[in-house]
């Protein structure tokens, strides 16, 4: 199976009826990419920057950012990469930012939140990702954005900034794309409005999923309702990828659900245009892609998003695309 996987490291990812969608990866760190390449993928769906803040004793330095972001940039070549701004907070600590401790960490003080009150954190952030736009193909993302104004804050920030440097005569790309994560509940029910302002989203459903079933992503015993094929997240994710595509914008995923064998021929059909997951996970999903047709599954659509559970869901799943 290795050998059959190994030989399309270098081809497309088309469907059996030559439909092309994007296969990238998630990385956490620079010296990730060398298993992008390894294993064929087109570029990076996610960079999570928070591991450069996370064991250490300080926040890193705009230089050290710079240079992280553009070894990446520059590994990847012409490739697209998604860098995430920092999604600190939540189940990520930083001892060194003294934050008080909450009673519901994923619900309070994190990522976007933390970086719109913190901006002299943020602002670093910005200009090292600004700094390294010249060097290849970089797309910025935004985690945890709640609400419109959080994101138009946020952009009015990097814009900011953007011009800031321009002014201390410092080259700064003019094509980078900006768009956000979905992962909150109410972001996914309106991305209609959300889509009119961002360049792209790309659903975080690892976080989505928590909070649409609240349901803890980490706790044992209500992993029952932890459900990637649950109608009400099939639902979400449709809204969000029509949304993308009523605006002419693109959808991806970068939550465990884009690489699963049983989530990928649904989120075909649903028209997602990009699936990003972990580098070891391209080629068996570019395989089981290139057997799939996306005609068919588009057909399925109307069906699977009027099912009433997810034992429903994976049940037809595995039928029409003959899964154990
Ligand atoms: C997600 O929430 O799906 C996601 C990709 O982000 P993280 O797992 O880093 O929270
Ligand atoms: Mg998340």
């Amino acid at each position: 199976q290795k050998a059959e996987w190994a030989k399309l490291k270098d081809e497309p990812t088309i469907t059996a009826d030559n439909e092309h969608v994007e296969l990238v990866a998630n990385i956490g760190t620079p010296d990730d990419t060398v298993g992008v390449m390894n294993n064929g993928g087109e570029g990076v769906g996610l960079y999570r920057t928070e591991f450069l803040y996370m064991g250490k004793s300080q926040l890193p330095t705009e230089d050290e950012q710079f240079e992280s972001y553009k070894a990446v940039l520059e590994q990847m070549g012409d490739k697209p990469v998604v860098v995430r701004t920092l999604d600190i907070g939540g189940d990520k600590e930083l001892d060194y930012l003294d934050l008080p401790h909450e009673m519901n960490p994923f619900l309070g003080f994190r990522a976007i939140r933390l970086c719109l009150e913190r901006d002299d954190i943020f602002r670093t952030q910005l200009r090292a990702l600004l700094r390294a736009s010249v060097y290849g193909n970089l797309k910025i993302m935004f985690p945890m954005i709640a609400t419109l104004s959080e994101f138009r804050e946020a952009k009015a920030l990097l814009l900011e900034e953007k011009q800031n440097l321009i002014n201390e005569g410092v080259q700064v790309s003019e094509e980078f794309e900006v768009g956000i994560m979905v992962e909150i509940p109410a972001t996914a029910v309106i991305a209609k409005q959300f889509a009119k302002e961002v360049d792209f989203f790309s659903i975080g459903t690892n976080d989505l999923i928590q909070y649409t079933m609240a349901a803890d992503r980490m706790n044992e015993r209500v992993s029952y309702l932890y459900q990637p094929y649950n109608p009400a997240i099939l639902n979400l994710i449709n809204n969000v990828i029509e949304a993308a595509h009523a605006e002419g914008k693109w959808a991806g995923m970068c939550g465990e659900m884009a690489g699963d064998e049983i989530a990928i021929p649904i989120l075909l059909g649903l028209g997602l245009d990009e699936f990003s997951m972990s580098a070891t996970s391209i080629l068996p999903a570019r395989t089981q892609i290139r057997s799939l047709s996306k005609q068919d599954w588009t057909s399925y659509k109307d069906e699977i998003l009027a099912m009433s559970t997810a034992e429903e869901v994976v049940e037809f799943v595995k039928e029409k695309a003959n899964i154990q």
